[in-house]
């Protein structure tokens, strides 16, 4: 079987990993030059474009800003999944907080900003913490704005000045003040059976995932139930195949959805070592219809993003489950250059194990290890 992935990154790299074993040869689409590459080696392939649409059991997606030029071809062979709705739903934030608001999911106090003097009504209704954020075109904190005193209000409508925000709207949300970040990781299969991976916690800096744990430490029933919930609305609502992930904001018994992914996703990362069948494999068991595999976790698993570094000792293999998961990028500041998946017996163990991880890595790259190894352990 094949599976055509639009997108070149680590994403489809780890999609074609774990496809091989079960027959599936993943390609990818580089979309900037509407080429064949192989995922990992990145070296282009012989096929055109339109041939390797054809040769595909399924068409799927890496990352939600595919040109709509391409989305359209693709959804035109009947084989993209999820579908290119889906996927506008999580590239523009317009659709996606109409989306959430048509099927009554909970988010967050949020205005649609055309114009920049509508920023002030923006300041009087939702407050004066906001976070102002690009609907188009954003992800790892790009594209957003935060205004924390109503005297930034000038400098950062200059700041905003030169966009289009005909074409392009502002989304302005109310600057939460939560007590944690979630995500649910899920897999809807064509016929609609929907299995979800237990909740999973993240910790972010400066707007970038740098850590997740799972399953997320003291969920409560009502917030477990509540998860499900949303998921299944969203999945349902959106008749939805392959892998979707949610991200949540928790507020005390509350869980108020942040934004969706139509794709494997960073926060499930840590699939790969703490569960039975991984967020990759089931998601190319759901697009190119084989049964779904088990996504409860086997045990206590941590996921830490190497950002903007390359240079750390492979020594870090020797603590007792621990793998590394790198991506053959070039160094960049900021750049996702790979991850480390860590298990253990029980949390305390992990946070050991995240504190040994610790003693192997610069300190500046891992500033969320120290504490969330503390808190665990
Ligand atoms: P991603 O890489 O996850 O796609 P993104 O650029 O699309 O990121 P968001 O997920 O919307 O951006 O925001 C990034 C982070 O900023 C969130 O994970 C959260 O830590 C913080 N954040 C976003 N919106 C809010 C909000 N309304 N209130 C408080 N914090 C927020
Ligand atoms: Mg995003
Ligand atoms: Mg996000």
């Amino acid at each position: 079987m094949r599976v055509l992935v639009y997108g070149a990154g680590q994403l489809a790299q780890m999609m074609y990993l774990a496809g091989a074993p079960l027959g599936i040869e993943v390609e990818a689409v580089d979309v900037n030059t509407e080429t064949l590459v192989h995922p990992v080696s990145k070296l282009p392939l012989e096929a055109t474009l339109a041939q390797a649409i054809e040769a595909a059991d399924a068409l799927t997606v890496e990352f939600e800003h595919v040109p709509e030029h391409l989305l359209e071809q693709a959804e035109k062979s009947g084989k993209l999944m999820p579908s290119m709705e889906a996927i506008l739903v999580g590239a523009d934030r317009v659709r996606e907080k109409a989306l959430l608001d048509n099927l009554q999911v909970a988010n967050c106090p949020h205005r649609i900003v055309t114009q920049l003097d509508e920023l002030d009504r923006c300041l009087q209704e939702l407050g004066d913490k906001l976070i102002i954020k690009a609907s188009r075109d954003g992800y790892d904190g790009y594209g957003q704005w935060r205004l924390t005193e109503a005297a930034q209000l000038e400098d950062i409508k200059a700041s905003l000045s030169g966009l289009n925000l005909q074409q392009v709207p502002l989304i302005v949300e109310q600057m939460l003040s939560f007590d944690r970040e979630l995500s649910l990781i899920g897999v809807r299969s064509k016929s609609g059976e929907i299995k979800v991976y237990p909740l999973t916690e993240n910790l972010h800096y400066q707007g970038q995932l740098h850590v997740s744990v799972a399953p997320a430490p003291g969920v409560t029933q009502a917030i477990w139930q509540q998860a499900q919930e949303i998921f299944t609305r969203l999945a349902q609502g959106m008749q939805y195949t392959g892998v979707l992930a949610v991200e949540m904001f928790q507020c005390g018994d509350t869980l108020l959805v942040n934004e969706l992914a139509p794709r494997v996703h960073n926060s499930g990362h840590w699939t790969n070592s703490g569960s039975d069948t991984s967020q990759f494999e089931n998601h190319l068991r759901a697009i190119v219809g084989l049964p779904l595999g088990d996504t409860q976790a086997r045990t206590p698993a941590a996921m830490v993003n190497i950002i903007g570094c390359g240079a750390f000792s492979r020594d870090l293999l020797s603590i007792p489950g621990c793998h590394l998961h790198w991506y053959g990028k070039t160094v960049r500041e900021k750049r996702k250059m790979g991850h480390i998946n860590l298990t253990a017996d029980n949390y305390q163990q992990l946070g050991n194990k995240m504190a040994q991880l610790a003693g192997y890595v610069p300190s500046e790259a891992f500033p969320m290890l120290p504490d969330e190894a503390e808190k665990l352990s």
